[in-house]
């Protein structure tokens, strides 16, 4: 699932201090007494713990305009940790309103050869929040505009429009009086 070699994926996870599966895994490599340390992969400095969670997760989605980018976010808040039991993807947008809507059930994949343990996906779950689903439900142009734009399907603005999805908000918006600011 990975585009890593094997010597790649061998040197990085010599650079990590491998613990239990609950605990942080500090990047030990290049800076890291510094912030999030750095991992040289083709030429290029990368931050360690993106490169552990695309060794287990693959690759993380390219940066554009309609995710805003992505980013993996440290659940530990530790850092330097490299555990990918700790990495989530996610936007800048999350890590600004942290695990507020984390409902997914994370499920059990089989363990990648290099370590022999079980790894717990974090589910990257929703692409919405709250203000986006106000604006969708707000949104007066075309399912398929409306889609394209926030990187979801037009099945899915249309269960939002008819409040099948996120139905608290939808009610929400139906129950405004005009005089409600
Ligand atoms: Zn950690």
């Amino acid at each position: 699932m990975n585009s890593f070699d094997e010597y790649t994926i061998a040197r990085f996870w010599s650079k990590v201090d491998v613990g239990d599966i609950s605990a942080c895994w500090p990047w030990k490599g290049a800076d890291s007494k510094r912030g999030y340390g750095r991992f040289k992969i083709n030429g290029k400095a990368e931050s360690p713990h993106r490169i552990a969670y695309e060794i287990v997760n693959g690759k993380i989605p390219p940066l554009d305009s309609q995710y805003h980018g992505f980013v993996v976010r440290h659940m530990c808040h530790t850092p330097g940790c490299c555990n990918p039991h700790h990495l989530q993807l996610g936007t800048q947008h999350d890590n600004v309103n942290d695990r507020k809507d984390r409902t997914g059930k994370a499920s059990i994949v089989d363990a990648p050869d290099w370590l022999g343990i079980a790894v717990e996906p974090q589910p990257f779950c929703s692409k919405l929040d709250t203000a986006k689903v106000l604006k969708i439900l707000r949104d007066p142009r075309t399912y398929r505009e409306i889609a394209a734009d926030y990187g979801i399907s037009t099945t899915y603005v249309s269960a939002l429009k008819n409040g099948q999805r996120w139905k608290h908000l939808h009610d929400a918006i139906h129950k405004e009086s005009p005089t409600h600011d």
